[in-house]
């Protein structure tokens, strides 16, 4: 299998050998047992947005069309993930995965994978509204829907887009098409979010979503990300329970990454993600597939498989298999980003997937 370091041209490289001691049946493992079962899929790296912490004005230069998988080589790989290496659901994210014109097809066509996993869809929601009926009758299960304030000033400031109408008009149709539980992910700016969190959490609790409040990553293009000018999952806490009754759900955390809370004494939750100052690493089960067939064993990884390459390449089944499995057998205990030598990967969210 062909492993690049990211930056560094891959032709030309040896084939790494398979670890003598990964399995090369079963659940898809790493060296510590973590054991991946949910993939992340990146449809595209374009996006119709530009949040101020993911990508620059003007956009970036988008992967070449060549380079993207096509929906055959996607169907294959999906159709492997499912039936060979446990995968038991898989998200379609981005770049922004409505503007993946094949979606419809790509999710008919995983939902007649065997046994089907469940088919869930990471998006900003700008044309959701338009799109989400002709889903669900395609197979999708639910949607994540990417939302950072309720302010329509303040919104437009963040993504350089003034669209709040067309995400909200995206939530309220994903909801009547019953693409449900709703989640709304958030990213919060330090200086508004405190006031953004609050109105975002009664906006959910009225219409039924559950909130996530995600901390901010180094992830973005331009490499500026500073901890000092994010807002952390202790100050979410703090400012949500300015306003909210919020205690610990005592139900099992899982795998999921986002700790819950019980709002006003629940049943509803609000979920803080602290992805920078409380990393949920040891319970990781993802796996993930850039638009142009490339596997991370994490979103902070500086290393992928390239899975395009042996495709094209003539591979069978099992060696595009011992890829992955070798690319996830390498994954390290956790992100490193409290590490003093941590590098940021040169991909950025919207090229690996969120
Ligand atoms: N376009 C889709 C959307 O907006 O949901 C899917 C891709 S987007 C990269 C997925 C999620 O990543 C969004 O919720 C976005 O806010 C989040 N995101 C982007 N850059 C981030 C960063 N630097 N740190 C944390 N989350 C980030």
């Amino acid at each position: 299998m062909t492993v690049t370091t990211l930056g560094l041209p891959a032709f030309g490289r040896q084939p790494e050998p398979v670890p003598a001691d990964m399995p090369l049946h079963g659940p898809l493992i790493d060296t510590f047992g973590r054991v991946a079962t949910d993939l992340r899929v990146s449809l595209t790296d374009r996006c119709n947005l530009r949040c101020t912490y993911c990508m620059p004005a003007e956009g970036l230069s988008w992967l070449p069309g060549d380079d993207l998988l096509t929906p055959d080589e996607l169907t294959r790989l999906l159709r492997l993930a499912v039936t060979q290496l446990g995968i038991t659901s898989i998200r379609f994210t981005g770049g922004e995965p409505l503007l993946y014109r094949r979606l419809e097809d790509v999710v008919a066509m995983t939902a007649q994978l065997e046994p089907r996993p469940e088919i869930a869809l990471t998006t900003n929601g700008v044309g959701l509204a338009a799109r989400a009926r002709g889903l669900a009758a395609a197979g999708l299960d639910r949607v994540n829907v990417s939302l950072d304030t309720l302010d329509p000033a303040r919104f437009a400031t963040i993504t350089r887009r003034d669209r709040l109408d067309d995400v909200l008009a995206g939530l309220t149709a994903a909801a009547a098409a019953h693409l449900g539980p709703i989640k709304v992910n958030a990213v919060l700016d330090p200086v508004t979010g405190p006031e953004d969190a609050v109105e975002l959490l009664r906006y959910c609790l009225r219409y039924g979503y559950q909130l996530r409040i995600i901390e901010q990553m180094p992830l973005d293009a331009e490499q500026l990300w500073r901890r000092e000018a994010t807002m952390s999952a202790e100050n979410i806490e703090v400012a949500l329970r300015r306003e909210f009754d919020l205690r610990a759900d005592p139900a099992p955390r899982g795998s999921a990454p986002a700790r819950l809370w019980l709002v006003d004494g629940g049943p509803a939750t609000v979920g803080i993600i602290a992805s920078v100052s409380d990393a949920f690493c040891s319970a990781c089960d993802r796996t993930r597939l850039t638009a142009d067939g490339q596997v991370r064993n994490c979103l902070f990884a500086t290393q992928e498989t390239d899975l395009r390459r042996l495709l094209r390449g003539g591979a069978d089944d099992a060696g595009l298999e011992a890829a992955w499995r070798a690319a996830m057998w390498r994954k390290a205990a956790g992100h490193g980003i409290n590490d003093p030598g941590f590098v940021q990967p040169q991909r950025p969210m919207s090229a690996i997937g969120g």
